[in-house]
């Protein structure tokens, strides 16, 4: 048989999302655990995928199959697509295998034309409800197939209620549709220079290529690369005949959830327009009503409806998002899935399953992503402040959080000041999923229409971003708003608060957030599951107790260079820099000596006995230089040099290459005096707060940077070695210390067991590693990743993912290298890829003993690492 490309709903289940799709796999379920779905078939992600190969065509054979199902449907639906006596109208929907909602395209009405629309006008006693179908059809498939925005038409809408001097929609006659149908086909044609297609199965496939195609759009792309989808998935293309909630007042569409998706709360949650097509309430055009008021306006279907909710959250233990339409009193369902949520109604709703008996305590870690936690970890308003502001309008609190910015108008701008540094909220009437990437910039996002369901709440909710929607009494103009009185510009601040709708129209400070309750109980499970250790890049004592305090269990990586930033400091370590003789730079850093040894007092007091490993310094020394003439001239007139002298040696340490120059370990080999005063700071540091705190076990980890070759590392740890003897033998106190690396440069991963030999432990430096191995500029890779990603040639920023493919062989290598010389190696890792979830799995499938990141992503390492070890128990 030939391959099979199309599936009825009945012939497939939940479990086949990688054909299907979520949206079909799910409709194929719901058919078949007996739920009212309408009839239809799902095209799948194969098929998508082989009409790119095809060069952007539906071969033959699978046009023949979409035929034989279309054959199908019109069988069991008894009706016909174009039919003159009895039309079938269906849906075409997209549905890749990750939910992505709003970011892909549909189709609905289609099968209409100027016979069916009198057929159906006819036949429903309906010509309003008709024609409104049809025009709907024109303007949907003139915007999807054929690339005609949706909002040129919606000008000829606007001037048509003008001229009727009414507001709503739902306020035009059949009359008015009828003349709506007229005027949006002319446009067509004149746009166009053709007429509005008549054949329905030529729109059929016309509308499954543009579905097609929609995998392929610019926002979809861009939802893919936030979310970490592969491109090569493709969408799968449901087909589904029509049921109608816009032939009355006793039709209507809604969206709900089983649960609150901001909060979590176990109530069903939704919202129903009357008389409407499912796009209404997406788009959120119209404000609608709750989905309470539907037990009041039609109770029957109402009842069912709870009833499905309750069957559908047991049967997938999970929250649902659900899509329903009411025709004529009747309930049909259009779509279920894993509903998404914010990061504390994942908590929330985790915990109360597993109260409820729904879920285990290893299930529910599986069911908040990592990244999620960052919503609940970042910045509230401060009370205080927030109590002595004035409301000026309210909305709905439709994804939580506290933002505070500069407003923008558009997308566009959000960007473009964000790129300025500048801190900015979005207002828009209402978003478009176009808008999605100036959302993510935003601090938060205003809509004026629109409800908790439209796209701006949950592709807010979905970024974890501060929404307030729906604030009805602004008035927008150009490049400004007024609300109750008041008049807001481009520039001005405004703050507003996704929790609670309440929008502030001043700058009101934010505080941080605070951890308790759920978390707590949660992020308990999560360590009772991982493997992995946590500990945190920490350089100052008050990170360092953040990063405590969000549950770092030591610190992986401290760069002491971030301490010599200081005024007092810079002036310091210029000295050392610019000397001439071992005993004019022994002086300079005898002053850095009590101030580094003061800094690392305060970071081991910060982790209390935690493990700490400090990095000698590593950055490459013109970063430290001064630049501009007068300080030159200052240095200068303190060091006892002439401004041409200092000048010129500052001039000397030019480097064409710096991050390939003089740096890393190779300061200490060319310096020796650097390393010894570092080696005396911690020893000496570690000493006194040993002594302190006899409670404590305060072990001293040496970190040499930058090591390619193992007698390299030897010569500064005979250094270290030398040193710290000395300071411990005059010392009372013993501690402990060991001398590691970091391996970051390619060689020595290569030589991993080599420097074994000599390395008591590897930190994976994959920020220089990645660098390296890509031969990418870390500084400069930003202006032409754009183009490889494009181009498709990568799919990922490698500085922010590691890179499994390339960098995590050498990572491999690396561990099992050192592995095989000292069995207990502790092989841990510190680039930014530390704290990102993927990267984390790779760590814990190489078997590191822990991985380090930033304070605020401490608590996502746990969760991740939790994750990682349940889904590759063995
Ligand atoms: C690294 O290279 O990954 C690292 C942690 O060091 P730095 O970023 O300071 O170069
Ligand atoms: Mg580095």
């Amino acid at each position: 048989m030939s391959h099979k490309y199309v599936y009825m709903f009945e012939e497939g289940n939940a479990n086949m999302r990688e054909l299907l799709g979520g949206k079909g796999a799910n409709l194929a379920e719901m058919t078949n655990i007996g739920l009212p779905v309408p009839y239809g078939f799902t095209i799948t992600t194969e098929a998508c995928t082989r009409y790119y190969e095809d060069g952007e065509k539906i071969a033959d054979d699978i046009q023949a199959e979409i035929l034989s199902y279309l054959d199908k449907l019109q069988a069991k639906a008894g009706k016909i697509l174009g039919s003159r006596e009895n039309p079938l109208l269906v849906s075409v929907r997209s549905g890749a295998r990750a939910s992505m909602p709003g970011m892909m395209d549909t189709i609905l009405n289609l099968g209409m034309n100027d016979d069916v629309v009198e057929v159906v006008a006819e036949k429903t006693n309906n010509p309003r409800f008709a024609y409104d179908s049809y025009r709907r059809f024109i303007q949907m498939f003139s915007d999807v197939v054929m690339g005609l925005p949706k909002s040129t038409f919606e000008v000829i809408i606007d001037e048509m209620k003008e001229k009727k001097g009414v507001k709503l929609d739902t306020e035009l006659d059949a009359e008015d549709m009828k003349e709506m149908v007229v005027r949006f086909k002319a446009y067509y044609k004149e746009k166009m220079g053709e007429d509005f297609p008549q054949d329905s199965k030529l729109q059929l496939m016309e509308a499954i290529k543009a579905v097609f195609r929609s995998w392929n759009n610019e926002r979809a792309i861009f939802y893919r690369k936030m979310n970490d989808i592969p491109s090569s998935w493709g969408t799968a293309v449901n087909v589904q005949m029509m049921v109608f909630g816009n032939m009355g007042e006793d039709c209507g569409t809604g969206v709900a959830f089983t649960r609150n998706p901001a909060t979590g709360e176990k109530k069903l949650f939704g919202e129903f327009l009357m008389n409407a097509q499912g796009e209404d309430v997406v788009a959120g055009v119209r404000t609608p009503m709750t989905i309470d008021q539907l037990a009041e306006t039609s109770p029957k279907a109402y009842a069912k409806f709870v009833d499905i909710c309750d069957k559908l959250e047991n049967h997938y233990k999970d929250m649902q998002d659900m899509e329903f339409t009411v025709e004529h009193g009747e309930l049909f369902m259009l779509q279920t899935r894993n509903g998404k949520r914010t990061g504390a109604a994942a908590l929330k709703i985790a915990c109360d399953m597993v109260d409820e008996g729904v879920i285990t305590e290893k299930e529910a870690v599986l069911r908040v992503e990592p990244q999620q936690l960052d919503s609940l970890l970042h910045a509230q308003f401060d009370p205080a402040a927030l109590k002595k502001a004035e409301v000026v309008t309210r909305g709905l609190a439709a994804s939580p959080g506290a933002a505070c910015g500069q407003i923008v108008f558009s997308a566009a701008d959000a960007i473009e000041w964000k790129n300025e540094g500048k801190k900015v909220v979005l207002v828009r009437l209402e978003t478009s999923p176009e808008d999605i990437e100036g959302m993510h910039v935003s601090e938060g996002v205003l809509t004026v229409r629109g409800g908790m369901t439209s796209h701006a709440a949950v592709v807010a909710r979905g970024m974890g971003a501060c929404c307030v929607s729906g604030a009805g009494e602004i008035v927008m103009g150009d490049k400004q708003f007024t609300v109750n009185g008041r008049t807001f510009k481009e520039g001005d601040w405004l703050s507003i608060d996704g929790s609670t709708g309440c929008v502030y129209g001043e700058r009101i400070p934010t505080q941080p957030a605070t951890i308790s309750g759920n978390f707590e109980r949660f992020m308990n499970w999560a360590d009772e599951n991982r493997v992995l250790k946590i500990r945190t890049n920490a350089d100052t004592p008050k990170d360092a107790a953040q990063a405590r305090a969000f549950g770092a269990e030591g610190i992986g990586l401290v760069r002491t260079e971030h301490m010599f930033f200081e005024a007092e400091r810079i002036k310091a370590i210029r000295e050392m820099i610019v000397s001439k003789t071992a005993e004019q730079r022994k002086a300079a850093l005898a002053k850095l000596l009590p101030m580094q040894r003061g800094d690392f007092e305060g970071i081991y007091e910060a982790m209390q006995g935690n493990p700490v490993t400090i990095r000698y310094l590593d950055p490459p020394l013109h970063e430290f230089v001064p630049k501009e003439d007068k300080d030159i001239a200052e240095l200068a007139n303190e060091m006892n040099m002439s401004f041409e002298e200092l000048k010129g040696i500052c001039e000397g340490l030019h480097e064409f290459n710096p991050m390939m120059g003089h740096r890393g370990c190779r300061l200490a080999v060319t310096y020796p005096e650097i390393a010894e005063m570092q080696t005396q700071a911690v020893i000496e540091a570690a000493v006194n707060v040993q002594r302190r705190h006899p409670e404590w076990n305060v072990v001293a980890e040496i970190m040499i940077p930058l090591v390619g070759e193992v007698k390299e590392l030897k010569f500064v740890k005979n250094i270290v070695v030398k040193t710290a003897d000395e300071v411990l033998a005059k010392s009372d106190i013993k501690v402990e210390y060991h001398v590691g690396t970091m391996i970051e440069i390619p060689r020595a991963a290569l030589l991993a067991d080599e420097i074994a030999e000599e390395a008591e432990f590897f930190s994976f430096g994959t920020n220089d590693l990645t660098q390296m191995t890509f031969g990418f500029s870390r500084d400069d890779a930003g202006k032409f990743l754009g183009a490889y990603y494009d181009a498709k040639i990568y799919e990922q920023d490698p500085f922010a993912k590691l890179d499994q493919h390339g960098v995590g062989q050498l990572i491999k290598m690396a561990a099992e290298k050192g592995r095989s010389v000292r069995p207990n190696i502790k092989l841990g890792i510190c680039g930014e890829h530390g704290g990102e979830p993927s990267s984390i799995e790779f760590c814990h499938k190489v078997g590191l003993t822990y991985v380090s990141c930033s304070p605020y992503r401490v608590p996502i390492a746990r969760l991740a690492a939790a994750q990682a070890a349940i889904k590759n128990a063995k």
